[in-house]
């Protein structure tokens, strides 16, 4: 764990947010490598969810939300962890994260723990000049809400009917008690979230589907089976709205932990929003001259925890030659940089051949460009960015018009004409 936090400072993946101030309260910032992680790892949900299926259209709803909506979906009254602090060491903890829950795991106290205490995890802010009830908003703790206060919309101007999907990326804001383990559990995250909108006879053979298809889109983007599992929960493990619900879980450095969560969440949603609306939120069913309101089927994934597991899945160290080398064996949809260009030297020569190279390939996938270094160091540089192909510009590409390719995994180089260098590299990572 701490050799991938240590390699994310290095090499430019997650620094601490407001660090030249001191940090912020386990706030992070995605830097220049991060930020294509990132953006790699919610583009592959979104091609997996969205643009690979017929029966699932996207929205982008807005952060800032009234309370009626928290009032109805049941998170002003529900969404509380029990908070106990110790009195020996003053530290706080979620009690039910606690594996003991009568000794303290920082100070090792005994029964030292207060009383638990409920304590709402909504971040509440003012819109407008004035801070008065009337202008009470909160951020969102999660992206779902948006979906089904759309329903309406959606249903009335995509042509979709159930079962059909509405997806939602975004940030979400939770006031945790304990943030912690890195970008695991932070107050400001992405979420990726499905509303699977389906006829309530249909509602469990698609949710055994959504466990299914969910835990097959991490092992398809490359992380191990035996580093995955699917954990139904207990019936007293349930949230408010949920009567079934199975986390895929990731074997994080600390034991077992969730990435997402599938929950058949009835018609408790959408029932909530039209009683506290007035407005129906229902569907015809033509054929039928039926009008049901539809069960929600929810995959919520976090796209930040998700990065955070990817990057562990695919971190690896190997002795090569007498050397260590770090490598990040990422799925090439995930990796940051699909290919890097690298001029053997600095001198000029090289660079106006490099800078053609560079351009053949910018349009097709994320390049990275460097020159200064010995050609090893800039190759373990992009082991460790986990770029699957770097491509050297040496001296002899002058004469011959070829460059030699290397590939992160094997290390193997094949060299090859310029020309052919797209259909190459199209030939090994398709259009990721
Ligand atoms: P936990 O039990 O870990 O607090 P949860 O069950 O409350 O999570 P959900 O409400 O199901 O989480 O949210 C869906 C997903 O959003 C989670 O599986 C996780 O990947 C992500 N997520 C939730 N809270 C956080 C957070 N504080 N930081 C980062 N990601 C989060």
């Amino acid at each position: 764990m701490e050799k991938v936090v240590n390699l994310c400072k290095r090499r430019g993946f997650v620094f601490p947010s407001a660090e030249i101030y001191g940090g912020f309260r386990s706030t992070y910032d995605y830097g220049p490598i991060g930020v294509l992680l990132l953006r790699n790892v919610k583009d592959a949900w979104w091609r997996s969810m969205v643009q690979l299926r017929d029966d699932v259209v996207g929205i982008d709803a807005a952060i800032l939300s009234p309370p009626p909506i928290w009032e109805a979906s049941g998170h002003l009254e529900n969404f509380h962890d029990p908070l106990v602090d110790c009195r020996e060491c003053k530290e706080r903890f979620r009690l039910d994260k606690l594996d003991d829950p009568d000794t303290c795991p920082n100070c090792g106290a005994k029964d030292s723990f207060t009383e638990p205490r409920q304590f709402n995890l909504m971040f509440k802010t003012h819109a407008g000049p004035i801070e008065e009830k009337a202008a009470e908003a909160y951020l969102r703790p999660e992206t779902a809400q948006g979906m089904f206060t759309n329903f309406a919309n959606v249903l009335n101007t995509s042509r979709k009917r159930p079962p059909f999907g509405i997806a939602q990326i975004g940030k979400s804001f939770r006031n945790e008690i304990t943030p912690q383990n890195f970008v695991f559990r932070t107050r400001e995250f992405e979420q990726m979230e499905m509303e699977y909108f389906v006829p309530p006879e249909q509602a469990d053979e698609w949710y055994e589907y959504w466990c299914r298809e969910r835990f097959s889109w991490y092992t398809d983007l490359g992380i191990p089976e035996n580093q995955l599992r699917l954990r139904a929960h207990d019936p007293g493990e349930l949230s408010h709205y949920s009567n079934a619900t199975s986390d895929v879980e990731f074997m994080f450095p600390w034991g077992w932990d969730e990435l997402e969560g599938i929950a058949n969440r009835s018609d408790y949603d959408l029932t909530q929003h039209t009683k506290h609306s007035g407005e129906p939120l229902d569907y015809y069913d033509q054929a039928t001259d039926t009008r049901y309101v539809p069960f929600v089927i929810e995959p919520a994934a976090g796209a930040t925890r998700t990065a955070m597991a990817f990057l562990l899945a695919a971190y690896d160290e190997e002795e090569v030659r007498g050397e260590q080398r770090t490598v990040l064996r990422f799925n090439h949809r995930i990796a940051p940089y699909k290919v890097a260009v690298l001029p053997l030297s600095k001198k000029d020569e090289l660079r106006p051949l490099a800078r053609e190279v560079l351009s053949e390939v910018q349009p097709h996938w994320m390049a990275d460009y460097d020159e200064t270094q010995s050609i090893g160091r800039r190759y373990r540089r992009q082991d460790e960015l986990g770029t699957p192909y770097c491509i050297t510009i040496d001296f002899d590409s002058l004469d011959d018009n070829q460059v030699t390719v290397r590939e992160r995994d094997s290390m193997e180089q094949d060299r090859i004409p310029v020309d052919d260098v797209v259909e190459y590299l199209r030939l090994r990572l398709g259009s990721v």
